[in-house]
């Protein structure tokens, strides 16, 4: 049997330096664990258009496509301000996302133990916290038709449209159920179905595939402005949190800012299974490119790390050798490891993206 393949797309900024440490954690399992993935390294974003004058080569989609799993570092930075918007580097990672119809979002909100206290740098965290926030990613308001700034009389009207279809709504719900049955097999549904229709009929497909496939799960439903209050008031009544782009959007940036630093925060963008039965998958860290600390050896390296993780987890089934990942990274800190974004005005010795990456890979 062949290796199943990752394709790695470093991108820009810190991109680059934090996805060197986890090279290094794949040949490691490679050598350690027997195993063994075929690793490709391709360019996205700024460095695509530097070197293509387009952020995502069609060669480079093709690759994405055809790959087990894509790990991708992080896009843009301030060189690139300046370009035509068809050009921009974000515009690399959305069509990536668009053509790989990832259209289920994985965003845990985890607070790691060590980090528990993070009243140095002036932020409350919840310690014991571990949530998993699944937003819709590929339609919505987002997508949805008509938009647009139109002329209206003497003004101009903006215009957004939230559009869901039944199948839209039933595969990103689907995908909540199944990962529930893997973590507290418990399911909390979001929308407004108190004022908007695409909620009402939110509510009702998640209510029909639960009662269909799921019903073994917990399933509730909330408003998802309630929802947000309870997210600030008591986050860890929540398992797994569904709901749609918009919402999911908003709320997946506060959960992740209950666990204290970007720099810890890993993603999954899920699709279709395909003929292997893997899902189309692409992991990223939740932060972005980073200028202000590009090129100093300063960027944590452990969101894309856990990125792969979630990698070992979602898209190779190899979750005893995720805990494996998870558990070093959890050691490291429990001896005092830190990066910089992780120390406020204790005076502890700060390090380095690569020397953090030798940590957890001793770990
Ligand atoms: P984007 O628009 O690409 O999402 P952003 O404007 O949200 O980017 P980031 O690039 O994520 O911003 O950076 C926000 C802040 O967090 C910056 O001060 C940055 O230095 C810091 N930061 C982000 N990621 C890390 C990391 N891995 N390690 C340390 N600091 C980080
Ligand atoms: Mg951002």
């Amino acid at each position: 049997m062949t290796n199943p393949s990752i394709l790695i797309l470093p991108g820009d900024g810190i991109g680059p330096e934090v996805m060197t440490e986890v090279e290094k954690i794949i040949a490691w399992f490679g050598e350690a664990r027997d195993l063994k993935f075929n690793v490709e390294t391709d360019l996205v974003g700024g460095a695509a258009y530097d070197k293509h004058g387009t952020p995502l080569a069609d060669s480079t989609l093709e690759k994405a496509m055809n790959a087990d799993a894509v790990l991708l570092g992080a896009v843009g930075g301030p060189a690139y301000d300046d370009l035509d918007f068809s050009v921009k580097p974000e515009r690399g990672l959305l069509k990536l996302r668009k053509e790989m119809d990832l259209f289920s979002n994985l965003r845990p909100a985890q607070c790691f133990d060590a980090l528990a206290d993070f009243s140095s740098l002036k932020r409350d965290v919840v310690a014991g916290l571990d949530i998993m926030i699944v937003r819709e990613l590929t339609s919505g308001i987002y997508f949805g038709e008509p938009r647009g700034i139109i002329k209206e009389g003497n003004e101009r009207v903006g215009i957004n449209t939230q559009r869901y279809t039944e199948s839209e709504i039933e595969r990103v719900a689907r995908s909540a159920f199944e990962l529930a049955r893997r973590r507290g097999n418990k399911v909390c549904s979001m929308e407004k179905a108190n004022v908007m229709e695409s909620g009402i009929l939110w509510r009702e497909v998640v209510t029909e595939v639960h009662a269909k496939d799921y019903a073994d799960v917990e399933l509730s439903h909330m408003y998802a402005d309630a929802g947000a209050m309870q997210l600030c008031r008591y986050p860890k009544q929540f398992d797994v949190i569904v709901t749609d782009n918009l919402f999911g959007d908003i709320l997946s940036d506060a959960a992740a800012m209950l666990t204290g630093s970007l720099g810890m925060l890993p993603s999954a963008s899920l699709g279709a299974p395909m003929e292997n039965g893997r899902p189309k998958a692409l992991y990223e860290p939740v932060h972005g490119s980073a200028p202000d600390i590009t090129g100093q050896g300063k960027a944590n390296p452990i969101a894309c790390i856990l990125s792969f993780a979630m990698a070992l987890r979602y898209s190779f089934d190899e979750g005893a050798e995720a805990d494996r990942l998870e558990a070093a990274v959890e050691t490291v800190l429990a001896n005092g490891a830190r990066t910089a974004d992780l120390i406020g005005e204790e005076g502890v010795e700060p390090l380095s993206t690569s020397a953090m990456g030798d940590a957890i890979l001793a770990a």
